[in-house]
């Protein structure tokens, strides 16, 4: 969320604060200012309409920048302050709202410890899986090559069974496939 209105930020619907106070998080189609109609308000102006905007507070702190999560200090910056309203709260993620109004449960696994979800562990056979399977098909349309080959050399039947195993050694069938295939007795 910006700290001005508009520029790139999401659009967030709207919400309900302190005492079942609406807001809407863009600014309305009749907005006195029409360059800002329709656009996302940005984080003075929500605190602004909830009573909360400090004059001179900047948009982050260099502690909340930090990660400092010091329970005490509550009003450093329009995000701290912004971030501990009980709606932004209580806000769950977009994904989570979908599969809970769908009628699911949704929990999500500590982030950065795939170990704790066994689905990457099968991820990472299905690769391997993946790779052999690819290397395997890559044997079978060789050896699919090799039998073209032969058959357009009008070699047939068990002798293109014994030409096509010649194919092991060498990447083409020999101009004088024929006269060799012709001295072995199959
Ligand atoms: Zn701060």
């Amino acid at each position: 969320m910006n700290h001005f209105p508009g520029g790139k930020q999401l659009v967030m619907q709207s919400t309900t604060w302190g005492d079942n106070n609406q807001q809407d998080m863009c600014f309305l189609n009749d907005y006195f200012d029409e360059k800002l109609c329709r656009k996302p308000k940005g984080m003075k102006q929500i605190l602004l309409e909830r009573g909360k905007w400090k004059e001179g507070l900047r948009a982050n702190c260099q502690l909340c920048k930090n990660g400092d999560k010091d329970p005490n200090r509550v009003d450093c910056c329009a995000r701290r302050i912004i971030s501990l309203e009980p709606d932004f709260v209580a806000q769950k993620g977009a994904l989570h709202e979908i599969i809970s109004t769908a009628g699911h449960k949704c929990v999500f696994y500590p982030k950065f410890h795939c170990k704790l979800n066994y689905i990457e562990m099968y991820w990472g056979a299905t690769k391997n899986l993946h790779v052999k399977t690819a290397i395997i098909l890559g044997k079978f349309a060789r050896k699919t090559w090799h039998y073209m080959d032969i058959y357009r050399k009008e070699i047939e039947g068990k002798l293109a069974e014994y030409a096509v195993k010649k194919y092991k050694s060498h990447r083409h069938v020999l101009d004088n496939i024929l006269e060799e295939l012709n001295k072995v007795e199959i």
